[in-house]
C-alpha cells in the first residue's frame, strides 16, 4: 500500500519507519530537512501535497494550528487522491476533530482520528496503544496499518471526537499522576525517606499502574530528556480545559496541573520531558535541570 506521512518529529519518524518495516511504500514530508539516514527506506517528498497523492496519509504534526496551516489552508483536501483516507494521529482538540470530520466528508475523503498512547521509544518498538474512531469502513481499511504501529487498536466508535477526548483524558490523568507522586515525595523526603524507597512502596502496594511505573522512574533518576515535551503537554492540558469548557465544566485538578506545566514552560523547560513539573513541585518552584541543559534559558 502507498502511504503518505506528514510530520517526522520524535513520534512521526518512529511510526513512519514501522510502516516501512511492514512492507509499505511511505512517502513522507517534514517542514524542516530530515536526514535520509535517520529514516531509511522512507521516500522523502518535497511537499505535503505529494503525501496526499497516496492510498492513506498519516498526519503526526504537533497541534491544531500546524495541521490547519499545512493541510487545510494549503487546500490539500481538495487536491487529494480520490478515495484517500486521512489518519490524524496527533493529539488535537475535540472541536478540531469535529471540524476535520466535516471537511473530509465534504471533500469525499475518509477520516479517522487515531491519537496514540506511548512515547517515542514505545512508538519505535511498535508497541503504541492506538485509540481509533471514525466510519467503520475507513477504520477497517486502515486497521492493518495501525496494527503495524501498535500492540493494540482500541476501536472507540464512529464519532472521531471520541478518540480525541479519550486521549486528552489519558494525558490529563498522567499529568495528575506525575503531580501526585511529586507531592508524595515532598512529604516523605521531608522526613528523610529516599524517593526510590517511597516509589518502591507505592508501586508494590496501591499504585501499580503504567503511568506510575514509568514516571516514578524519571522522577527518581531526575532524568528529564524527552520523551514528551512539556510544551506539548501544556498544549494538551489547554485542549482538555477547552473540551471541559465546551460542556460548561471546569475541572479543578486539571487546572492545577495545567498551572504546574505552565510554570515549567515559562521557566524555560518547554523542551524537557513533562515530568520536569514534578521536579519543580519537589523543589518548591525551581528545578534541578541546569541552564546548561536548558537551551531556551540561555537565549
Ligand atoms: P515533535 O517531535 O515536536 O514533532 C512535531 C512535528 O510537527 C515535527 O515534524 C514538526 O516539524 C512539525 N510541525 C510543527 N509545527 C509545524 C508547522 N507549523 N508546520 C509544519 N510542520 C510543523 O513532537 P512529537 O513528540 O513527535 O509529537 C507529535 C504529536 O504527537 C503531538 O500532537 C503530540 O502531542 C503527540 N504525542 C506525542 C507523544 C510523545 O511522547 N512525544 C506521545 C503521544 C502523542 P519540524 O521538524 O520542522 O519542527
Amino acid at each position: 500500500m502507498q502511504i503518505g506521512f506528514i510530520g517526522l518529529g520524535n513520534m512521526g519518524s518512529a511510526m513512519a519507519l514501522n510502516l516501512v518495516k511492514a512492507g509499505h511504500e511511505v512517502r513522507a514530508w517534514n517542514r524542516s530537512e530530515v536526514a535520509q539516514k535517520s529514516v531509511p527506506g522512507v521516500t522523502l517528498v518535497k511537499s505535503a501535497a505529494d503525501a496526499f497523492q497516496t492510498d492513506a496519509v498519516f498526519t503526526m504534526l504537533s497541534d491544531d494550528p500546524a495541521i490547519r496551516q499545512v493541510i487545510l489552508d494549503a487546500g490539500l483536501l481538495v487536491s487529494a487522491r480520490p478515495g484517500l483516507i486521512h489518519v490524524v494521529t496527533s493529539t488535537i482538540s475535540v472541536a478540531f476533530a469535529r471540524e476535520l470530520e466535516l471537511l473530509h466528508e465534504e471533500a469525499g475523503l475518509g477520516y479517522v482520528s487515531a491519537p496514540v498512547l506511548g512515547r517515542p521509544n514505545v512508538a519505535a518498538s511498535g508497541q503504541l496503544n492506538i485509540l481509533a474512531a471514525g466510519k467503520a469502513d475507513a477504520v477497517a481499511a486502515i486497521e492493518p496499518l495501525l496494527a503495524s504501529l501498535g500492540k493494540k487498536v482500541w476501536k472507540l466508535g464512529e464519532n472521531p471526537a471520541r478518540a480525541n477526548a479519550a486521549k486528552l483524558a489519558c494525558n490529563m490523568m498522567i499529568a495528575m499522576a506525575i503531580e501526585a507522586m511529586a507531592e508524595g515525595v515532598v512529604l516523605t523526603e521531608s522526613v528523610g525517606l529516599d524517593r526510590a524507597d517511597f516509589f518502591e512502596l507505592i508501586l508494590g502496594t496501591l499504585f501499580s499502574g503504567r503511568a506510575y511505573e514509568s514516571y516514578s522512574a524519571q522522577i527518581a533518576e531526575r532524568s528529564f530528556e524527552p520523551g514528551f515535551k512539556a510544551e506539548l503537554a501544556l498544549k494538551d492540558m489547554r485542549l482538555a480545559t477547552e473540551a471541559g469548557n465546551e460542556i460548561g465544566r471546569t475541572l479543578p485538578m486539571l487546572e492545577a496541573v495545567r498551572e504546574g506545566l505552565g510554570k515549567a514552560v515559562s521557566a524555560g523547560f518547554g523542551k524537557k520531558d513533562w515530568s520536569i513539573m514534578a521536579d519543580m513541585t519537589v523543589r518548591g518552584g525551581a528545578s534541578s535541570a541546569s541552564s546548561e541543559s536548558n537551551p531556551e534559558k540561555k537565549q
